[in-house]
């Protein structure tokens, strides 16, 4: 089922001008962006305003939350914070027409709004693609698959034994010099 997040907007709909500020916690499935997922440990802060406008329902604000990981240099699972800015615009059916083509927004349904699309993509865009557990992680070996941030394995220095180490040491051999 699609997620969603229904907010009622009551008297402000009535009310030009009419502001209703929102302090929520609200519970994310994992989000799949490209190959990785984002498992969130723990609700999203949710923290809007939601403004009557006349033209419509502005909302904007910010949602944050922690998400599980996996770093795509040595794999290992860590947690991750991410802020998302959230921006949408909101009008009655009725409007739609008035809008000048190039204005996104969403209806308005049963006097509610869906916050869920706006909050996905304030966090999809904040979320990087691809995830690193520290900006130095040094990753794991390509070739013996050591985990470089624990352990120093050698395979670095038996370059020499791939067929480019042996054509560079036949090229050096020949030098005259
Ligand atoms: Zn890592
Ligand atoms: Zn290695």
């Amino acid at each position: 089922m699609e997620q969603a997040y229904r907010v009622e907007l009551g008297a402000i709909l009535d009310d030009l001008g009419g502001q209703i500020s929102l302090t929520e916690e609200v519970s994310l499935e994992p989000m799949i962006i490209g190959s990785e997922t984002f498992t969130p440990v723990a609700p999203a802060q949710l923290s809007v305003s939601l403004t009557n406008t006349g033209a419509g329902v502005v909302v904007q604000g910010t949602v944050a939350v922690d998400l599980k990981a996996t770093c795509v240099r040595c794999l290992c699972e860590f947690t991750l914070h991410s802020l998302g800015e959230v921006e949408g615009f909101y009008i009655s059916p009725s409007h739609a027409k008035q809008l000048p083509e190039e204005q996104e927004y969403e209806l308005i349904h049963d006097r509610s709004i869906d916050l869920m699309p706006a909050l996905l993509a304030a966090l999809t865009i904040d979320l990087p693609f691809a995830p690193v557990h520290d900006e130095g992680c040094a990753g794991i070996c390509p070739k013996c698959g050591a985990d470089r941030n624990v352990v120093s394995c050698h395979c670095a220095d038996e370059v020499a034994d791939t067929p480019f180490g042996a054509l560079r040491d036949l090229l050096s051999a020949q030098d005259p010099h």
